[in-house]
């Protein structure tokens, strides 16, 4: 999708109410610093959607058991990752949190008894892509975690009941990868996680997701593992890839989903994104 038809989509939803809803592929921990073709879209993104009053992110990186939601007042940046330059370190995402939409999820979730958490904070699958999409940090955040004992489509379903949110002002961003095994990932330097390139059956598998997500066949994607034969390779582990079912979950009839930074990287990781927004299609 070309830059010009992403700002057509956005100004468009700058005159609908309900806040539209983000996967957004998050990729190397180096994006929340590169000024790149990635972090150059989360910034026109966040420029051009209708300003959210709090976001609420689903990200990767927070596995629980059970399930919780950031309640502290000031969440603290935590940089979750190893072996990177002290530049990224040294970054923080000061944005407030907001004790009372976390006690709102708490109760409009009936799928779990959601825990409030004051222990965590905003992580990079959270920050590294917020930096860029608000970059003053003055968008209260909260983090809902990822019950890692639950299937997928517990995470769906769980999701759909966060619907009410978005009329409310509050931005829902899942993020993760589609593709994600950095273990077949050929990665030698840190350049090298943003090399254009992707091995056969991930750009097979990519194609996949998109002719799915653009079908709106959702039951096929919360039967992941039995989509494709590459499956297991795509999705090694879960975490990446459930973000993106509480995207989806949150899609309403009528609702478009519309695909862009659709790359894949390093062989096998995939950057490719989707924002669901309430324009008729
Ligand atoms: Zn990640």
């Amino acid at each position: 999708m070309s830059t010009h038809d992403l700002y057509k989509v956005a100004d468009t939803l700058n005159t609908v109410k309900q806040m539209p809803v983000l996967f957004l592929g998050h990729g190397s921990p180096m994006n929340a610093i590169e000024d790149n073709e990635f972090s150059r879209k989360w910034n026109e993104l966040g420029k051009k959607l209708p300003k959210p009053k709090a976001i609420l992110c689903i990200s990767a990186h927070w596995e629980t058991k059970g399930t919780f939601v950031t309640s502290m007042q000031i969440p603290k940046t935590i940089h979750d990752f190893g072996g990177f330059p002290k530049e990224l370190f040294d970054t923080q995402y000061p944005a407030p949190g907001n004790p009372s939409l976390a006690k709102e999820v708490k109760n409009i979730v009936s799928k779990a008894t959601v825990g409030l958490d004051f222990e965590w904070g905003i992580d990079h699958g959270s920050w590294s892509v917020l930096k860029h999409l608000y970059p003053l940090a003055d968008v209260p955040v909260i983090q809902l975690s990822i019950d890692y004992t639950k299937s997928a489509r517990f995470h769906y379903e769980l999701g759909k009941e966060l619907a009410p949110l978005r009329q409310k002002g509050v931005l829902i961003i899942g993020s993760g990868n589609m593709v994600h095994n950095l273990r077949m990932a050929r990665i030698q330097s840190l350049e090298g996680f943003n090399e254009e390139y992707g091995y056969d059956w991930v750009l097979e598998i990519n194609d996949l997701f998109k002719k799915k997500i653009l079908a709106h066949d959702h039951e096929a994607l919360i039967n992941y593992e039995s989509l494709s034969k590459s499956s297991r390779l795509a999705i090694p582990t879960p975490e990446h890839y459930i973000p993106l079912l509480y995207a989806l979950g949150l899609q309403e009839k009528g609702e478009k989903a519309t695909i862009f930074n659709d790359k894949a990287l390093a062989g096998s990781l995939t950057m490719t994104s989707v924002i669901i927004d309430s324009i008729k299609e």
